[in-house]
């Protein structure tokens, strides 16, 4: 699409994620303006929030670390994800977007820094981003049971999608012995209680 503001950003992206990273980037960036024609959000705060959710993704680990321990009250980095550096990205990216990419928007840097784990009460652009990161084409769908009707469900009742998806999530986690962290559990509480009351 042709937004010069968007295109910019788009092609200093291009220079810091490896191909496979940039794709699911365009494809989480379409993915949140869809759900933000559905759901009533601004499309252009989704297209940007989205295109930048992974931006500090393909950072060196080394440099992740560094950053990450220099600025982790700054950024409100926990023990646990220094401990786990696939989950710094978030908080990181919040830094790359201000810093790099001219960010000031609140709403967005949350919706960059929550969008691996989400929060209790996200807002609409972070439980777009949320979800658009899990469901957006480029995913294996076929691998990912219950896929199609997370997909589905996203247009129709968010809340529900968000449950699904951190759900989902932490099954997995629990199937394959991976960590659990406690950020991830307090998501999964909140919204489970959100569905039941709706229900
Ligand atoms: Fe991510
Ligand atoms: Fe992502």
């Amino acid at each position: 699409m042709y937004n010069e503001k968007l295109n910019a950003i788009e092609e200093k992206l291009q220079g810091r994620l490896d191909a496979k990273r940039y794709h699911h980037t365009l494809g989480v960036m379409y993915t949140s303006a869809c759900l933000a024609m559905k759901h009533g959000e601004s499309v252009e705060k989704a297209l940007t929030a989205g295109l930048l959710h992974d931006c500090a993704k393909c950072m060196p680990g080394e440099e992740k670390l560094l950053t990450a321990r220099k600025y982790q009250s700054e950024l409100n980095i926990t023990g646990f994800e220094i401990d786990h550096p696939h989950l710094l990205h978030g908080k990181l990216g919040v830094k790359d977007a201000k810093e790099e990419y001219g960010i000031t928007d609140p709403d967005i840097l949350n919706a960059i820094a929550n969008h691996t784990k989400g929060r209790p009460g996200m807002s609409l652009l972070e439980k777009i981003v949320f979800t658009a990161d899990f469901i957006e084409p480029d995913r294996d769908g076929h691998h990912i049971p219950g896929m199609d009707l997370i997909r589905k469900t996203a247009f129709e009742d968010l809340d529900l999608a968000v449950y699904m998806i951190i759900k989902r999530t932490l099954d997995y986690l629990q199937e394959s012995g991976g960590p659990v962290d406690t950020d991830s559990v307090a998501t999964y509480e909140y919204y489970k209680k959100i569905t039941e009351e709706k229900n």
